[in-house]
């Protein structure tokens, strides 16, 4: 089995650096749990800080988190789960009037206030209404409904369309949001504008200030900002490492010889002759882990995979039969490895 190592430390370095500078600039964070499984050690980490919403696309994940946080589903919810998701959540997201007026009456049922936050999409065409379209109805009625309250509007970007947040992108949501408190006359509590791709804009202290919330996932696991992939000052990005076993370590031809038809996933094969290489073959495989999802820390080639077995060129190292190779990972990486079974889970 291979180890997934977790570095509980890092991560609450990565939640506080975050945390420090959205607090003193007076805006708050969602701290995302989807991309590990909401794993309860490392929400006991976001539980040490001041951050103060836990959020998840799981209604599963949100039932097991143990939190005095609010708790936010990320997730547009399902019509068939508004029981559910009143008893597992305290807020969500929303793009449908008639899942909130569902939503009113399960939170009614129970005796509970559901928050919501409506969604405005902004031209990524993920969720949300679409801006141009807009229209203060579906707000008065939401007002209207008693075990409503809505908490504020917020966006997705760089999550379907890839589009990068900006002033101007920030803008349209700036004058829904206007419109909204002046013609209505209530005030947003929350203004939330994306996810870990808008980290960048705000450490260029360039974050439009009607932006008062972000929803981080992948900045605080991995260390980086999404618009553009690149690492975030003072983070780290090692927070998970995979370690797995070197089970044979043989020299051979790069060439497999004989007629090629495919691999054992169906996908037709083709080769480049490197001549002899020191291949090793690590107990990890696509069950686990795509290869593509896997970053190498030393000088070695990832070969392929099959569904149990990753093959490797270590002809630049030392390693030996028996030996551990480390990798780092991508959020896919992550995600996979934290929600697989066959993975042994280790914290430092
Ligand atoms: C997953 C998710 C996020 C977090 O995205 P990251 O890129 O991991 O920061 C934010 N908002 C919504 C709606 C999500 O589904």
């Amino acid at each position: 089995m291979a180890t997934l190592k977790i570095n509980v430390g890092k991560y609450y370095e990565n939640l506080r650096h975050l945390e420090q500078l959205f607090h003193n600039d007076n805006r708050t964070l969602m701290a995302v749990s989807k991309g590990f499984g909401a794993d309860e050690e490392l929400i006991k980490e976001i539980n040490k800080t001041n951050i103060k919403y836990i959020a998840d696309s799981s209604i599963k994940n949100l039932k097991k988190i143990k939190t005095d946080k609010l708790k936010v589903m990320l997730r547009i919810p399902k019509i068939s789960e508004v029981s559910e998701l009143v008893l597992a959540s305290d807020v969500s997201l929303n793009s449908e009037l008639e899942t909130i007026i569902k939503i009113n009456e399960a939170a009614k049922q129970n005796n509970l206030i559901h928050r919501i936050i409506l969604m405005i999409d902004l031209g990524d065409l993920r969720e949300g209404m679409f801006y141009k379209d807009f229209d203060l109805k579906i707000v008065e009625n939401i007002l209207k409904l008693e075990n409503i309250e809505l908490l504020g509007i917020g966006t997705n970007l760089t999550c379907y369309g890839g589009v990068i947040p900006s002033i101007e992108v920030y803008n349209k949501l700036l004058n829904i949001k206007e419109n909204i408190e002046d013609k209505l006359k209530i005030n947003l509590e929350v203004i939330s504008g994306g996810n870990s791709s808008a980290i960048n804009l705000f450490m260029k202290n360039e974050l439009s200030p009607v932006i008062n919330n972000l929803r981080i996932g992948e900045a605080f696991i991995l260390g980086r900002e999404t618009a553009y992939g690149s690492k975030i000052k003072d983070m780290h990005d090692d927070v998970f490492i995979l370690e797995a076993e070197i089970v044979e370590l043989k020299i051979k031809p790069s060439m497999p010889e004989g007629e090629l038809g495919f691999d054992a996933f169906g996908n037709k094969v083709s080769f480049v002759d490197k001549g002899e290489m020191k291949r090793a073959i690590l107990a990890i495989g696509k069950q686990d882990v795509y290869p593509n999802d896997l970053i190498p820390i030393d000088d070695i080639e990832i070969l392929g995979a099959s569904s149990d077995h990753l093959l490797v060129d270590i002809s630049k190292t030392n390693y030996k039969l028996g030996d551990k190779v480390l990798f780092k990972l991508t959020y896919g990486g992550v995600l996979s490895l934290s929600t697989s079974t066959y993975i042994n889970k280790v914290y430092e």
